[in-house]
């Protein structure tokens, strides 16, 4: 089935009432008729037993984003934060390696280097390129983590290269497919990753009114690699063998739910169900509102540069072509004149809301410089791609005419100014 038909059909559970939306379990435990059956399903994981290890309502939104993946599984978690987090402990030990890009997201760069870092693991933050990723794996290289699209650099990594190059050496390759909006944009799996993570925040909810993360996998024997899937865990029983290549979902629910508690809440669930079923609808539009916004903001005086994949001149427009489907993603980044100086007096006039989102309805502006990147040193910031006048854009559902208008009122301040001076 297509992506729009699965988006509003998929993971609909059989109810008892024949309810056609999604009902909400607001329930913690779940009861047993006998101590056979309690005893049946803590042994087995079958049914459920109490919900920060499963929930129906969160189990529907994991089939729903596991069929718009082709994926062999999902697990949700509270924030993409969380999958993030959840992703990667399932695959590390102390001693272990981790290769990174720079460009990642502000809060992943912290998660690798802050919580990774004291847990013994050593990252390498290297460009995801195959080259410059072949040549810093070796034997305790555990995982490679790249985005589909860097935050808010918006590099598009050769993916099915970096694949290849994983498969090669039998580690996995877990993209955050977060602005891949839970596939109606991107689906790294389809190019050879191994796994993928999701902030449901943005684009799955839409709405910026929730959190929400998600780790899905597609089937692979890469898991034979790593000792936590190939030796018998505390209860005896060895991973590889008893789940195949749902191990690594088994363990991700397992340390980021069951022992780590990074739940998602049933309502939240519902949310996300909800806000999936429009999202191929929502993404459409905005990629072409960015698309416009784009090509009109290369032409003002007061801009000195835009990064957009649609632009036909920008760095990541081939790949786009190859990784992108259904227009180029709605997020830009620009820098405007004058520096600093330039954003700041540009922010200042600008009726765009500034939030640090994106994927909302509403369009969305922020300086990264000093604020989802402020907090990481400046020579970081850089290999980031980040830059001092850069503004990152989310386009959101408002016609491309009036976010213009806006923009260019903020933009005609910048120039009174830069003339007065
Ligand atoms: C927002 C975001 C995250 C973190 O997600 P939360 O839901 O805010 O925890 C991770 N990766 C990317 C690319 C993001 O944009």
């Amino acid at each position: 089935m297509d992506f729009s038909t699965l988006a509003v059909l998929s993971g609909l559970p059989d109810d008892p009432h024949h309810a056609v939306g999604l009902p909400i379990y607001a329930t913690a435990a779940y009861s047993f008729e006998s101590l056979e059956e309690g005893a049946h399903k803590f042994a087995t994981s079958e049914g459920y037993t109490y919900t920060r290890l499963q929930n129906p309502t969160v189990a529907a939104l994991e089939q729903r984003l596991s069929a718009l993946e082709d994926a062999i599984g999902a697990v949700c978690l509270a924030s993409g934060q969380a999958a993030s987090f959840a992703a990667l402990l399932a695959l590390v030990r102390s001693g272990d390696e981790v290769v990174a890009s720079p460009g990642l997201f502000g809060g992943t760069v912290g998660l690798l280097g802050q919580v990774f870092g004291l847990m013994g693991v050593r990252v390498h933050f290297v460009a995801p390129e195959v080259e410059a990723v072949r040549a810093v794996l070796n034997e305790r290289t555990r995982a490679v983590f790249t985005e589909v699209l860097g935050n808010p650099s918006l590099e598009l990594p050769d993916l099915a290269g970096l694949a290849r190059l994983c498969e090669a050496h039998g580690v996995a390759l877990i993209v955050d497919n977060t602005f891949g909006a839970v596939g109606a944009l991107a689906r790294p799996l389809e190019h050879g990753a191994h796994a993928v993570t999701h902030s449901l925040t943005k684009w799955a909810s839409g709405h910026g009114s929730i959190l929400g993360g998600a780790v899905l996998a597609r089937s692979s024997e890469v898991w034979r690699n790593y000792p936590q899937f190939t030796t018998p865990d505390p209860q005896g029983r060895v991973p590889w063998e008893a789940a195949g290549p749902r191990c690594f979902l088994e363990r991700v629910r397992q340390l980021g739910l069951s022992l780590g508690g990074m739940v998602l809440s049933p309502f939240n669930a519902y949310l996300l169900f909800q806000g999936v079923e429009t999202v191929e609808l929502r993404v459409e539009r905005a990629c072409r509102s960015a698309l416009e916004v784009a090509a009109w903001l290369q032409e003002q005086p007061q801009v000195a540069w835009v990064r957009y994949p649609g632009l036909p001149g920008d760095p990541a427009h081939a790949r786009a072509a190859q990784y992108l489907r259904g227009g180029f993603g709605s997020i830009l980044a620009f820098g405007v004149k004058g520096g600093l100086e330039g954003a700041s007096r540009f922010l200042a006039r600008l009726r765009v809301i500034q939030a640090p989102n994106v994927g909302d309805a509403r369009t969305l502006a922020v300086h990264p410089w000093t604020t989802t990147h402020g907090r990481i040193p400046e020579a970081a910031r850089l290999a980031a791609g980040v830059r001092p006048e850069m503004i990152r854009f989310s386009v959101g559902l408002e016609s491309p005419r009036d976010v213009r208008a806006m923009l260019a009122e903020a933009l005609a301040a910048v120039e009174a100014v830069g003339e007065a001076g």
